[in-house]
């Protein structure tokens, strides 16, 4: 062998060498040794390809609010978190038949492996390895783990379509704080990412196209039944699914954001109706919109409600916003301020839903509300508990005394109205006066409330 082709030889190898070990950091995430998100998954689809009809589950382990322990604790301390749960991860992987566990990004995990047994006992078996680790881990921190799985019913299916499924079991899980940690994907989560895409792809037209309705219901007098105001809902006319409530779309679009333009759609509507009963010489009442608090965190709220109202030709006065007691609680001092600002355009403020998110008794002072609306589920319990009664007349009695307006919500029976007004609660809205109605079918309530009040 010439010299000159040693040399090669040995440049070869050493291109040869650099290349694995480069290879290998890619496959290796270097904080944890675990694998890497590329090689976790091949390795999967190798296990599962040799395995065709063996069972496997499919496991995502993701640390709740992991920023905020970086936040707190530094990075240092973050990195020793993700180690020690790798280490945790490939305890479990020692005792459990062909798993594989890798690094997905960031604080997510993965596992899978050949998975024989009931969700029942592999629930079982995180409460005794994961909890009992999670649970000492720090005394000054509670931390969460969110764990989405799905056992994998076709083993050709692709690693996407599988880690996808995962994604939903832990959203899932994550959407329900209280309710433990540990997930099963379902088949009806896919049908409902399925439908609420469906909606989002159709919102935009939907509302071009005039499918959203603005329906009315009356707040009445408990004791005279006199139209007092009434509350805009929204409905969906779908073009294939028929008449659409509020539950169907509005949570979606909370979500997806659209729920401010359709609410700003909604507050025109509203304007528009109070204009027609102006230039008909109706005497008016007051109409209330809901103001979702995912609107709130635009800071131009103000100047939009002052745009419409102008646009209309609109006294402020007529005007309601109906916020939820829940809008209040995620960061109470920022609302109020945001709140102030929409009372000082000239609009009444009501705050929806009372009594369903326990904001404390202290802070109502503060808060620039006018009237409390008091959530459905006051009027359907007082029946059935001296306790739930008396609590209800606690809270009617606290609103007088704050000098704020008290609307009871839900009203169905002439007894529930007679019980509320003896509590001192003048003020009602419920299937007992009327359901929301079409704006023309609404047009007759506010021509007998001409005839009432002449
Ligand atoms: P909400 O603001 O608490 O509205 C009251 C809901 O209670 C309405 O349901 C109404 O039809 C229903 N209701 C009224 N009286 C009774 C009764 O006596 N018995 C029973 N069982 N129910 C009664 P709806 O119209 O289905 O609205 C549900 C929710 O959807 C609303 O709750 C509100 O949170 C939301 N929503 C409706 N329209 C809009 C809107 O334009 N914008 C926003 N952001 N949310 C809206
Ligand atoms: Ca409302
Ligand atoms: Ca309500």
């Amino acid at each position: 062998m010439s010299v000159d082709i040693a040399v090669e030889n040995v440049v070869l190898k050493r291109k040869l060498a650099d290349y694995e070990r480069k290879l290998k950091e890619q496959e290796t995430d270097p904080l944890t040794q675990l694998y890497s998100k590329q090689k976790f998954f091949s390795e999967v689809r190798k296990m599962l390809d040799a395995n065709p009809h063996k069972p496997f589950i499919f496991i995502r382990f993701d640390i709740e609010r992991f920023q905020l322990i970086n936040s707190f604790f530094g990075l240092d301390e973050g990195d020793k978190l993700l180690q020690y749960l790798a280490f945790k991860m490939r305890q479990f992987a020692l005792v459990l038949p062909n798993c594989i566990i890798g690094r997905i990004e960031g604080d997510i995990f993965g596992m899978c492996y050949n998975f024989n047994s009931s969700p029942e006992s592999l629930r079982a078996m995180m409460m005794q390895n994961l909890e009992s680790f999670i649970g000492g881990y720090r005394a000054d921190y509670e931390l969460r783990i969110i764990i989405g799985a799905y056992p994998i019913e076709d083993n050709s299916m692709s690693i996407e379509s599988i880690y996808s499924r995962v994604i939903l079991a832990s959203k899932k899980c994550k959407q329900n704080p209280t309710g433990g940690y540990l997930a099963f994907y379902d088949a009806s989560m896919s049908e409902d990412m399925i439908k609420n895409q469906r909606i989002t792809n159709q919102m935009s037209t939907a509302l071009k196209e005039n499918q959203f309705e603005v329906v009315l219901q009356p707040k009445c007098h408990l004791k005279t039944g006199e139209l007092i105001g009434a509350e805009a809902l929204v409905r969906w006319r779908h073009p294939e699914n028929g008449y659409l409530p509020p539950s169907e779309f509005i949570p979606v679009f909370e979500k997806n954001g659209f729920i401010f333009k359709l609410d700003e759609y909604v507050w025109n509507k509203a304007c528009e109706y109070i204009r027609s009963w102006i230039d008909s010489g109706f005497d008016l009442v007051p109409i209330s919109v809901n103001v979702s608090r995912y609107d709130l965190r635009s800071s131009s709220l103000p100047a939009k409600f002052k745009e419409i109202l102008e646009r209309y030709n609109v006294p402020a006065k007529y005007l309601h916003l109906e916020i939820t007691e829940s809008s209040y609680a995620e960061d109470a001092n920022a609302i109020v301020q945001e709140v102030q600002r929409l009372k000082d355009v000239g609009l009444h403020i009501e705050m929806d839903d009372f009594g369903t998110a326990y904001s404390s008794l202290n802070m109502l002072n503060e808060m620039p509300i006018d009237t409390l609306k008091l959530d459905m589920s006051f009027v359907r319990n007082y029946e059935k508990s001296p306790g739930r009664a008396i609590i209800l007349q606690f809270i009617v009695k606290l609103a007088q005394a704050l000098n704020l307006e008290v609307l009871a919500e839900g009203v169905e029976t002439k007894e529930q109205a007679e019980h509320l007004l003896s509590l001192g609660c003048c003020m009602g809205q419920g299937y007992y006066f009327s359901k929301p109605v079409p704006k023309k079918d609404f047009d007759v309530f506010v021509m007998q409330h001409v005839t009432a009040s002449a």
